[in-house]
């Protein structure tokens, strides 16, 4: 009995070498997946030019680099903002960027690349806006943001506002334009993307960027290869030129 049990364990064992040595030997091992979220109304990070399904923007351009450099096939997916980390826990995407800010409160839940980019809130008022001049008029006033973001977070801290949180930021700059709110919160270099793209034309910045922030790539908790995987190479492609170029591409001059 014993005999047998010993012949059909190697038996076995051959059998699972004969094949896993037939695919290996045809075929190239499998390609890597890097499965990536995005929410796209945050221009020039991430965005679908008109009539375009296809993703483009800052964020795109860095993590279809990484997936290259580390050898993953990055295919990416459109999310709304606060799906993100949610998706990323429960194993759905493997990484989201989306200008996410890195804040203590999603280091607790997701884990964060190394920093790509520094960023910072701002308030966006109509052109003709006389009475808001800083963040400090905003108490008791109608404020839109995107729903999820540091900028909600900051809207919702400001005694008395009536905050409305839209799924995209396109929708809060929308009703800000519509007469529907006061003023917005969001990211200072999404507002300057949109005020140089004709914004400028219905609306302004008032006061200062507030709350240094920086951007990180975020992924899984348990995922610490991938981590490390993307901080390699993103270190690699700082070290080769390719992060300033596509820096440039977006942005103009390079920030040291
Ligand atoms: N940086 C902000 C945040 O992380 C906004 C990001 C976004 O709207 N895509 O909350």
């Amino acid at each position: 009995m014993k005999k047998l049990l010993v012949m059909m364990m190697a038996i076995l064992a051959a059998c699972s070498m004969l094949l896993a040595g037939c695919g290996g030997g045809e075929k190239k091992a499998a390609e890597k997946v890097m499965r990536v979220a995005t929410e796209p109304s945050f221009a020039p990070f991430e965005f679908q030019k008109e009539g375009s399904k296809e993703f483009t923007g800052f964020d795109i351009d860095l993590i279809r680099a990484i997936g290259k450099q580390a050898g993953y096939k990055v295919e990416i997916q459109n999310m709304g903002f606060d799906a993100l980390i949610p998706a990323l826990t429960s194993g759905n995407i493997d990484v989201a960027i989306a200008g996410m800010s890195i804040t203590e409160e999603r280091k607790k839940v997701i884990t964060f690349s190394d920093p790509y980019y520094t960023s910072g809130l701002i308030v966006m008022v109509n052109k003709d806006e006389a009475n808001i001049k800083s963040i400090d008029d905003l108490k008791g006033k109608r404020i839109a943001c995107q729903i999820g973001t540091t900028g909600e977070k900051k809207s919702r801290s400001i005694e008395g506002a009536k905050v409305v949180a839209f799924n995209t930021q396109s929708e809060a700059s929308m009703e800000l334009k519509n007469g529907g709110a006061d003023a917005v919160i969001n990211d200072a270099p999404v507002v300057g993307y949109y005020l140089a793209q004709g914004g400028d034309k219905v609306a302004k910045t008032v006061g200062e960027v507030m709350e240094a922030e920086e951007y990180g790539i975020a992924v899984n908790k348990k995922n610490t290869q991938l981590v490390q995987d993307i901080n390699k190479a993103m270190a690699e492609l700082k070290k080769n030129g390719e992060f300033d170029k596509i820096y440039k591409t977006w942005f103009g001059e390079v920030k040291k």
